[in-house]
């Protein structure tokens, strides 16, 4: 006798309840969904990205690219492991919501958005797109970082943090020079960890384009005139501002 052959398998939880669980009436596409998808630099956000637009463009859904501060002069959503994908600049005077109904006057489909470098929208912003989500059904999806070289939210993840529907990190495995998961990126300027300055500081050159996301070393900064790279660092470092013996080994993350 083998009861695993006869008797009913059990159901999965929910299932066939009468009320649905949370996660299945959250599943009703009565409204879009605001998702943000966080990490530090280099944890392959942009790849992510790139992967939910491609998976969504393969169920017949069209999909809008966006991105913040791009300096490229290409704005683009661009992975490490080398898929690009043109992408429309947003500015911070632009209203979301205006973009994609003007796409929609025209005739297009605008199912689902994708925001890379999100931490850089307005508050404003985010909540346009919190609103297209919740009134015209649009799924938007938020790829950025969370915290500044400060240890902060940006403006934008803040605004993400309060009114996303779901707030997911990106699977981490960047690591500290010490082997824990880095979570925080700092500011290095002179081999030092600094802690003041502009919180937006993003190289204007296009090979120092990582600035945000990507390599981890920015250079031609013009506002402090010395050589500015971020570094990923776990807490107790970041806490310690300690780079750790390689500190001057530049290019440690570039795993590309
Ligand atoms: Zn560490």
């Amino acid at each position: 006798m083998q009861p695993d052959s006869t008797d009913p398998q059990p159901e999965p939880a929910g299932a066939l309840s009468a009320v649905p669980a949370a996660g299945a009436r959250r599943a009703t596409p009565v409204s879009g969904h605001l998702r943000f998808y966080y990490g530090p630099m280099d944890c392959g956000k942009s790849t992510l990205a790139l992967q939910v637009d491609h998976n969504h463009a393969r169920q017949g859904r069209v999909g809008l690219l966006l991105v913040r501060m791009d300096r490229s002069g290409r704005p683009q959503i661009s992975s490490r492991i080398g898929i690009t994908r043109p992408a429309l600049e947003v500015g911070a005077e632009v209203d979301v919501r205006e973009l994609v109904r003007s796409r929609w006057a025209r005739g297009e489909r605008v199912d689902y958005l994708i925001v890379d470098e999100a931490q850089f929208l307005t508050a404003a912003q985010v909540d346009q797109l919190a609103e297209l989500a919740d009134d015209s059904q649009v799924d938007v999806y938020c790829f950025g970082i969370a915290t500044d070289f400060q240890g902060r939210l940006f403006p934008g993840a803040a605004r993400l943090v309060e009114l996303a529907d779901e707030l997911r990190p990106v699977q981490v495995d960047v690591l500290c020079w010490c082997g824990q998961a880095a979570r925080f990126n700092a500011r290095v300027v002179g081999g030092r960890v600094v802690r003041e300055g502009d919180t937006v500081l993003v190289a204007d050159t296009e090979t120092a384009r990582g600035a945000t996301e990507g390599d981890d070393d920015v250079s031609g900064s013009g506002t402090v005139g010395a050589t500015v790279r971020y570094r990923v660092l776990c807490r107790r470092h970041f806490r310690l501002g300690d780079l750790g013996t390689t500190a001057d080994v530049q290019g440690q993350l570039a795993f590309a």
